[in-house]
């Protein structure tokens, strides 16, 4: 049956797009969480039409197809299915960037388009417009990425929320075009989401009812000023009050876009690596070297960085109001337009006085994640992964599924008070502790009201008993963030069985609209669903 339906698979997609011998499939299985699955081949089409064909061959052998944009969901499975025995229908070589509309700032873009060809083509076509980036490398899909209601740290961050328009083929062949666009004459459907009956388009975000093949996703026009903003507190214990002004910037859209507080032992996994040495060799690392390695590399406990974008006035405005909001809360507070970036590099010893910052170590994450804030991709959060790896990070097209880095994201949303990040710490902090590995905590604003909480599992993928740790550690606290009321936004391919089902009307629903669109469950199977 299977051997018929590569047959078939064949000749529709060619010969060389068909991968079904274990050398050729072996990146598929690459993955930075402790699960690798059986993969029954890839095929990689090259348009709609073959998608339609494929699906059909899917449907009469029985074939489970997982579409994949450009398979780097790491921390979440990489390219890896739910489960086992599927064909990997990898959209990659689909990465037509089919309309830039300038004047209403929007791009209609297929699957494959990564962040770094969105971003170019903004630049050398010289549009006015940005782009939001997410923090998984240039080398990652826009498309993918939305799909799973991912986010940046612009004000147009919520990537779900930043589509328009939306184009999948259904398990039964079909092409189904939601808002507007399924009117032919529709001249909004790029610009007015809801189109006119039910709105379904986040039906097909995490989801397995369909292969999603092209999106409309809205751009930023280059603001006429921009500035970053950083500022860091010295003590665990400021993250109460810091969290309250935040939260009034936020609710009162002084600030636009999103908020990033990072930990200590998060914003080290940026900068340096696992000191094995001064740790003879030991893990975890010890609250002495942390303080220690903090100091030298000038990190404060809790790290924020913002940005402002609009007219000159405005952010001069922002800027104030931040200022008075922010005293007396934090130890410091710097804001940085490229003018400040470049005295900085020029006169970083001058400039580290005046600051009290470290400025040659602050540079090297200051400069990419300042880019990332102006809308270009960049791989500023990609050394993370390598933090326990004794090998070095590459200089660029960083790869951490490639390199077997051990990571596992764990993503709960937390309310944005006080009282919920103190006891969210609380339930987290022991867990990993017992488990021996860093808390390495980002508060990441994805609205006014909640923060997604960023918890990677960093852990030597090369140890079996580091690994086996790992999985451990990662299950007890999905077990107590869930217990505790602490959802996550987005499942790794490990959780989603434990999650689905169980009788809750919510995974009933969700079933029978699986069973009306996918009756023979061809689409992904287990993917946030029980079939
Ligand atoms: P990225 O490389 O941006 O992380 P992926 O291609 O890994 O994105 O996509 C993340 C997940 O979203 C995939 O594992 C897959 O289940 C789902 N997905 C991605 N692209 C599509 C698509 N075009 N249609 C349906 N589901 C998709």
């Amino acid at each position: 049956m299977v051997e018929q339906a590569f047959g078939e698979f064949r000749r529709i997609v060619g010969e060389e797009f068909v991968l079904d011998n274990v050398e050729k499939i072996r990146r598929y299985h690459r993955c930075t969480i402790p699960v690798e699955r059986v993969i029954d081949g890839v095929l990689l089409p090259g348009g709609v039409e073959e998608i339609r064909r494929i699906v059909a061959i899917a449907n009469r052998f029985n074939i489970r197809l997982y579409p994949i944009s450009t398979g780097k969901n790491w921390g979440y499975g990489s390219a890896n299915p739910v489960r086992d025995r599927n064909v990997i229908l990898d959209l990659s070589r689909m990465n037509r960037i089919l309309e830039v509309n300038k004047e209403l700032a929007y791009a209609v873009i297929e699957p494959g388009v990564t962040q770094r060809q969105l971003h170019d083509k903004l630049t050398s076509g010289k549009t006015g417009l940005m782009m939001d980036p997410t923090g998984s490398g240039p080398a990652c899909s826009v498309l993918g990425n939305a799909l799973e209601r991912g986010y940046g740290i612009t004000p147009y961050g919520d990537h779900f929320a930043a589509t328009c328009g939306m184009e999948i083929v259904l398990a039964n062949g079909e092409v189904l075009r939601t808002g507007f666009g399924h009117f032919g004459t529709a001249k909004a459907a790029n610009v007015y989401k809801y189109g006119v009956g039910p709105y379904i388009d986040g039906l097909f975000t995490q989801s397995n009812f369909g292969i999603v093949t092209k999106i409309g996703v809205w751009l930023m026009p280059e603001p006429e000023r921009f500035e970053a903003c950083y500022f860091s507190c010295d003590k665990e214990s400021d993250l109460g009050r810091l969290i309250d002004a935040l939260r009034w910037l936020l609710l009162n859209r002084v600030v636009k876009g999103s908020i990033n507080v990072v930990h200590r032992n998060r914003a080290l996994t940026m900068l340096t690596r696992y000191p094995w040495e001064e740790m003879s060799g030991e893990t975890p690392l010890s609250e002495a070297v942390y303080s220690q390695m903090a100091a030298e590399k000038r990190v404060g406990a809790w790290n924020g960085v913002t940005a402002l974008y609009g007219a000159s006035e405005e952010v001069s405005a922002a800027k104030k109001v931040i200022k008075r909001l922010l005293r007396g809360k934090v130890a410091r507070i710097n804001f940085a337009s490229e003018q400040t970036l470049r005295l900085a590099e020029r006169f970083p010893k001058l400039i580290g006085l005046l600051t009290g910052m470290n400025i040659s170590e602050v540079l090297k994450v200051l400069k990419p994640s300042f880019a990332m804030m102006k809308g270009r991709p960049g791989e500023v959060s990609l050394p993370t992964p390598y933090w326990r790896m004794k090998k070095p990070v590459p200089p660029r097209d960083i790869d951490p599924a490639e390199d077997s880095c051990g990571l596992i994201w764990l993503s709960p949303v937390v309310p944005m008070t006080k009282e919920n990040a103190e006891e969210f710490i609380g339930i987290i902090r022991p867990i990993f502790a017992r488990h021996g590995f860093e808390d390495c905590i980002t508060f990441t604003a994805v609205n006014e009201r909640s923060f997604d909480c960023t918890l990677p599992i960093l852990y030597d993928k090369s140890d079996p008993l580091e690994t086996k740790r790992a999985a451990e550690c990662h299950d007890e606290l999905f077990r107590a963030c869930m217990d505790k009321g602490y959802i996550p936004y987005r499942l790794g391919i490990q959780s989603m069985a434990g999650l689905v089902g169980g009788g809750d009307v919510f995974w009933d629903v969700v079933q029978k609209l699986k069973q009306a669109l996918d009756p023979q469950g061809i689409l992904s199977p287990g993917r946030y669903s029980t079939i």
